[in-house]
């Protein structure tokens, strides 16, 4: 998946579906398989970007590629009383409020307030102090957002003030690793990544709650469903993947930002690539992991492998490799995890109405070096640090909306050279244009089905325990149903 962080308006209908569908149940209240969080900030689960705090994900120690939060041994030690586990503050105490008695309150002399109770004890509480998107639009001080490592390396002081301030959203989900750190954490065996779409699930019958997985996955995207006492984590709904349908919450999504597409990988190379000694390369290496499905050669290997020849097709018009690899304008987040994300990001393009307004007589919209987000707050977020890769894909970005207000509103006759510096060829500009602007469902969403025949049917084989009835316990008697 690519998500254009330029399009999102922070809506939170990505995250409201995928509520609805998956987690609005009990146990996992407060957890939110998508969430969508203001930046910069702490975001949700609070630090959860600070490895030093959490000790997720990989790290390379001499040649080795190992899981910072230490050997099998280490994990089995602090089975029962892990260190790195996030507790619930970290992400919020979930609540709802009585607003029954807005309506069945007696005569008042003021107005009846509905009051804010826990879901986790059902008792009052008397001051809600955390969110899952605590700093939305900049709530709070400088001060409550100043923890975010993606400051690192820039003067705080330029953005204290209001008036220098930067914002944007960032929609988070599980990022379906080619190197999932969940998977190499879990005791029981119990999470996989599919063979036939690269999906990572959990089985919830393996699964012995042990929750390795949520201290091991450095974006924190498995939780741990308290009363069935299972990890659960974003299935990229995949009984609609497997039908040719986009997940919710691209499906729902308002600012139509995502985009979804098949990669071709070197499976084998894996390792190789997430043991890059650099941790600023890593963006380039798995770049490079992905294989070109025009290239005859790499079809005829793919189709020797067992895929099936509509993956190639959909691999061919895929949206995210022709952003991720032919564009070079998506990112992935927090390479210097090692994790391979397979979630990408378009960066945003600051607010330009400012700078229009003053630049009366100048035709150009704005530059990349004029622009109110840090292009260093942007690298650290998406490339390890590493400024060069972002620089060129914001000149892309910007070189395109100059480009087409110039062909659309002034008329001009672009010349080829203009585009030759942006390294895209006209043919590529209007592309990227249709696609970022324009693009309809089918273009946005290239997902071939799966052909049932050769895969056991997914919902036949689902957990005996489904998904309501906790395995073999009552719910807790503390829920406040009804409330
Ligand atoms: S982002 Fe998803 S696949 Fe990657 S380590 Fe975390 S839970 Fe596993
Ligand atoms: S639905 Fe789309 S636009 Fe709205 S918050 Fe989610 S990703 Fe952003």
């Amino acid at each position: 998946m690519v998500l254009s962080l330029d399009k999102c308006i922070g809506c939170h209908t990505c995250s409201v579906t995928c509520k609805n569908v998956w987690t609005s149940r009990q146990g996992v209240e407060y957890t939110w398989f998508n969430n969508v969080e203001t930046k910069p900030g702490p975001g949700y689960p609070t630090d959860w970007e600070n490895q030093d705090k959490y000790q997720g994900g990989w790290i390379k120690k001499g040649d080795k590629l190992k899981l910072k939060q230490g050997s099998k041994f280490m994990e089995l030690s602090m089975i029962f009383a892990n260190p790195n586990m996030p507790s619930i503050d970290d992400y919020y105490e979930p609540y709802t409020f009585n607003y029954s008695t807005l309506q069945t309150s007696g005569k008042l002399k003021t107005p009846p307030t509905a009051r804010p109770y826990s879901i986790l004890t059902g008792k009052r509480m008397e001051k809600i102090n955390k969110g899952p998107n605590w700093e939305d639009n900049l709530g709070g001080t400088f001060a409550d957002r100043a923890s975010d490592p993606n400051l690192s390396g820039l003067d705080l002081k330029d953005f204290e003030s209001f008036e220098k301030s930067f914002m944007y959203y960032l929609p988070r989900l599980c990022e379906h690793c080619l190197n999932p750190a969940c998977v190499a954490a879990c005791p029981s065996g119990a999470i996989y990544k599919r063979d036939e779409d690269g999906i990572v699930l959990i089985d919830e019958d393996k699964c012995r709650g042990w929750r390795e997985c949520v201290s091991a996955c450095p974006y924190k995207k498995s939780y741990f469903n308290w009363v069935r006492k299972r990890s659960e984590k974003c299935t990229f709904c995949f009984p609609r993947i497997e039908d040719g349908k986009p997940t919710v919450c691209s499906e729902s999504c308002v600012g139509r930002i995502r985009y979804i597409g098949v990669m071709l990988y070197d499976e084998e190379r894996i390792k190789e690539y997430a043991s890059e000694n650099d941790p600023a390369k890593l963006y380039e290496t798995q770049l490079n992991i992905f294989l070109d499905p025009h290239d005859e050669n790499v079809c005829k290997e793919a189709l020797k492998q067992g895929i099936p020849y509509q993956f190639i097709e959909a691999a061919k018009a895929s949206p995210v490799y022709k952003m991720m690899k032919e564009w070079k304008i998506a990112f992935p987040l927090h390479p210097e995890f090692r994790t391979l994300p397979m979630v990408w990001y378009i960066p945003p393009l600051s607010p330009v109405v400012y700078e229009m307004e003053n630049k009366v007589d100048a035709p150009e919209l704005t530059t990349v070096e004029e622009m109110r987000i840090p292009i260093k707050y942007i690298a650290n977020m998406l490339c390890a640090g590493n400024e060069v890769p972002i620089q060129s894909a914001m000149k892309k970005l910007v070189g395109m909306r100059n480009l087409m207000r110039n062909k659309f509103v002034g008329n001009e006759v672009i010349a080829d050279s203009v585009y030759e510096d942006l390294g895209l060829t006209a043919l590529q500009i209007d592309e990227m244009y249709r696609y970022l602007a324009l693009a309809p469902y089918e273009e946005r969403f290239v997902i071939p089905s799966v052909r049932t025949d050769h895969f056991p049917d997914t919902f036949a084989t689902r957990s005996e325990s489904g998904f309501e009835k906790p395995h073999g316990k009552e719910r807790s008697k503390n829920l406040m149903g009804g409330l």
